[in-house]
């Protein structure tokens, strides 16, 4: 995620009291409409003018991107969805009042990138940043936080300014250039400058272990600190990166892969990371730090279409980051969405199921007319999938599939069904799909595991169940599976 510098926070803050937020058109609201790219899917109210530049923007600065963190195009299966808010108020009850944009995973864990649509003008450093966030999720699957923030703070200059704001008001002199030009990496990024060199960065030893929360007191500082590691190792130790960057492509847990490649700066010898951080700041007070310069140009073609307004309702409900902290609010919030949704468009399979009883059991016969009154919309399927067993089960998924060959939710789960009921040789090429599409994912990892242990090849099976383990450390769940893959292992 882009976080506002505290500056823009009072700002914000101050112009949304009296906002209301999400109108559809149906409701007197803008007219929603889809545009399909090369790369992506956005869905925005903003006018076509604006949306046609938003794509462009992406195009550009996705191949922009990709050469800034590889140094070459490489292609990543599917699409990312945008949703591009017309309303900076509107943005804002999705996304609370301290980010630019946001990377998540939406329902049904597509990859979706969250902004207003003011990010194409003063905002397009935060579209850079959010785009290396979902580039490098697929590069490095399994990735410690500080790189993710680091790296993403430090590719996302390429989008900045031709004419740089005066770099020495940061208090910090550490980038000597003033016309950096067009599209230059290792620059201060825009939601840094103000941070102060009066501020310390966070101390490695919790930098290094840092699990994705933001300072209470100095909110950004876990970005910025992780900005001025990546941006050191960049400058500093070119060499020992790419290795460690390398180790985290093929797939080595991160902790082993530091080690390895940094063994100077190792976390169970705190000393030598003590020197690490007065290594950084003697460098952030420093100057002279080198960028580089990215070129490219992207096929920024799209097609266009009307998005209707049950399907923006139930897009806005999947992808809002903030709720409210009251149950009772959280739930009225989705079956009124949902609800109207359902009004607007009696067939949309979403709404048909949201506008029931959050915590009541899915009614399969409900899913089941829901998927059938939408039998073009993969989710229908997908959901009916999760609600019956068998042979139905299974059509359900293929159906889902067959709609969406993109949804790596929809791969896994049917390479579970497989690969549960003996069928292993039928699994694979579909959990390998699962895992192309969503490598950070690691309950597709766990079912490649499954896969390989019942075709025989237990190291993969172990070496797998390993590595999903070391994704998600506190699931008691995958330790379990690791266990059980481990035990029959060995009995075999
Ligand atoms: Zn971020």
């Amino acid at each position: 995620m882009t976080r506002l510098a505290p500056f823009f926070l009072a700002a914000a803050l101050a112009a949304c009291a009296h906002q209301t937020s999400f109108r559809c058109e149906a409701h007197g609201g803008a007219a929603w409409s889809e545009y399909r790219s090369r790369h992506f899917v956005v869905d925005t109210d903003a006018n076509p003018e604006r949306a046609a530049r938003l794509v462009d923007l992406l195009e550009t600065l996705r191949l922009l991107d990709m050469k800034a963190l590889v140094g070459d195009e490489l292609e990543i299966p599917g699409r990312v969805r945008v949703v591009a808010l017309a309303s900076d108020f509107a943005f804002r009850d999705l996304a609370g009042n301290d980010l630019g944009g946001y990377y998540r995973l939406a329902q049904f864990g597509e990859p979706t990138i969250v902004i207003p649509i003011s990010a194409i003008g003063n905002g397009a450093e935060t579209l850079a940043h959010e785009l290396s966030h979902y580039l490098s999720s697929y590069l490095f699957p399994d990735q410690p936080r500080w790189l993710n923030e680091g790296l993403a703070e430090f590719v996302q200059t390429l989008a900045s300014r031709p004419e740089p704001l005066q770099e020495a008001l940061t208090g910090s002199h550490m980038v000597g250039v003033s016309k950096a030009p067009r599209h230059s990496v290792g620059r201060i990024p825009e939601n840094l400058r103000q941070w102060s060199a009066s501020v310390s960065p966070i101390p490695m030893r919790d930098l290094l272990r840092w699990g994705g929360a933001e300072d209470r007191d100095v909110p950004g500082l876990y970005h910025a600190s992780s900005w001025l590691l990546y941006h050191w190792l960049w400058n500093q130790r070119g060499g020992q990166l790419t290795d460690f960057q390398k180790r985290l492509m093929n797939g080595e847990a991160p902790a082993a892969a530091w080690l390895a490649a940094f063994p100077e700066y190792d976390p169970a010898h705190p000393a030598t990371l003590t020197a690490l951080d007065d290594e950084l700041d003697r460098y952030r007070r420093g100057k002279g730090a080198v960028s580089y310069a990215v070129e490219g140009t992207a096929d920024v073609s799209f097609d266009a279409r009307p998005f209707p307004p049950a399907e923006a309702h139930m897009l806005l409900l999947s992808v809002r980051a903030r709720w409210p902290s009251e149950p009772a609010a959280r739930n009225s919030l989705r079956q009124d969405q949902a609800a109207e949704a359902s009004r607007e468009d009696p067939r949309n399979p979403l709404a048909a199921v949201y506008r029931g009883d959050p915590d009541g059991k899915p009614d399969p016969q409900a899913l089941r007319s829901a998927a059938e009154g939408a039998p073009q919309d993969y989710r229908g399927w997908l959901l009916l999938s999760s609600a019956v067993a068998g042979a139905e089960k299974e059509a359900a998924l293929r159906k889902a599939i067959q709609l969406n060959p993109d949804s790596a939710r929809a791969q896994n789960e049917l390479a579970w069904l497989l690969v549960t009921s003996d069928r292993a040789p039928e699994a694979l090429p579909v959990a390998n799909r699962a895992l192309d599409l969503a490598p950070w994912n690691a309950a597709i990892v766990d079912t490649l595991a499954e896969v390989a242990a019942r075709l025989g090849q237990c190291t993969q099976a172990l070496q797998l169940e390993a590595r999903a383990v070391s994704m998600r450390p506190a699931d008691e769940g995958l330790r379990k599976r690791q266990a059980e893959v481990a035990k029959r292992c060995t009995k075999s």
